[in-house]
């Protein structure tokens, strides 16, 4: 794609993508990316290290965090960018997220025990290596353990939410995390929303004050981004993209570098932050 200059949806080691913080920053400064956002799922561990990371390079760092949150009984993941990472109220819900993550997993620790497969959350702990677990680490346990050949293969049988059955939302809810997100001087964005809502629900979730919509995303076909690029511009809301990288495999790797927006976006987003932070300020 001509003119990607950033890529605003990347994972590392401190939730489930498979590169280091580090690593990520060296890989995106040989792309000649100009900018990246960690959007980790729901942790602000890895910035530190990425930015230490991108000191002396040419590559610019947002910070950024996917949180997951609860629309009526579903969860939805929110991207939230260049919010004051000290902030205490977007701290604590990071620290409830990384709670109801363990909660979660337990739950679906033992309905798998039901359904016959040995595996225990500790197992699973250790292999979140004592980061915020996430459903790929269940799978990485159930590979080792020999009951499925690779992650798609975990996801197809026991971890979607078909499989799993229904459960408790144990995080905050959306409305909550905007409105965190904002007191944080972020910009709160609903990422990667596809074909997962009907129009209803898209302007529920526009109503509850996110910022802006990610339309470039890799399960976005080229119609798609359209179409959410125009419900953007319609509610005057910021569009964001960015590759969804995971890490290593080469089906990551296909996007990182190519799948992103341009410097003027990004400058939109910062801008928007810049004002949000000032305006907080004397309130
Ligand atoms: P969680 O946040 O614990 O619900 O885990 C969600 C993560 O699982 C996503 O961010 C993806 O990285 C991964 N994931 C979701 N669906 C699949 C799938 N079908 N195959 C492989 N990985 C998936
Ligand atoms: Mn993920
Ligand atoms: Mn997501
Ligand atoms: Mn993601």
């Amino acid at each position: 794609m001509a003119g990607v200059k950033a890529d605003l949806h990347i994972h590392s080691t401190v939730s489930d993508g498979s590169m280091s913080p580090e690593e990520i920053v060296s890989a995106a400064d040989q792309l000649q990316l100009k900018t990246i956002a960690l959007t980790d799922h729901d942790t602000i561990e890895g910035i530190e290290t990425a930015r230490r990371a991108a000191d002396g390079t040419d590559l610019n760092l947002i910070n950024g965090v996917e949180i997951t949150t609860a629309f009526a009984d579903r969860e939805i993941h929110l991207l939230a960018y260049a919010f004051n990472r000290s902030d205490s109220g977007l701290n604590e819900y990071l620290q409830d997220h990384n709670q109801a993550r363990f909660k979660r997993a337990k739950v679906i620790v033992r309905r798998l025990n039901k359904k016959g497969l040995n595996l225990t959350i500790d197992e699973v702990y250790a292999e979140a290596n004592t980061k915020n677990i996430c459903r790929p680490h269940i799978a990485s346990v159930l590979i080792s353990k020999g009951y499925v050949a690779s992650h798609k293969e975990a996801f197809i049988r026991y971890l979607n939410d078909e499989a799993i059955g229904k459960m408790e939302v144990f995080y905050h809810t959306i409305q909550d995390v905007v409105e965190t997100v904002k007191q944080a001087g972020g910009i709160a964005v609903i990422a990667h929303p596809g074909r997962m809502f009907d129009t209803k629900e898209l302007e529920e979730i526009i109503a509850t004050g996110i910022d802006g919509i990610e339309a470039v995303h890799p399960s976005h076909s080229y119609k798609i981004q359209k179409e959410l690029e125009k419900l953007a511009k319609r509610h005057n809301l910021l569009v964001t993209g960015g590759s969804d990288f995971h890490g290593k495999t080469k089906e990551y790797y296909r996007h990182f570098g190519t799948l992103g927006i341009t410097s003027r976006k990004v400058g939109k987003i910062k801008r928007l932050a810049a004002y949000r932070k000032k305006s907080n300020s004397f309130v």
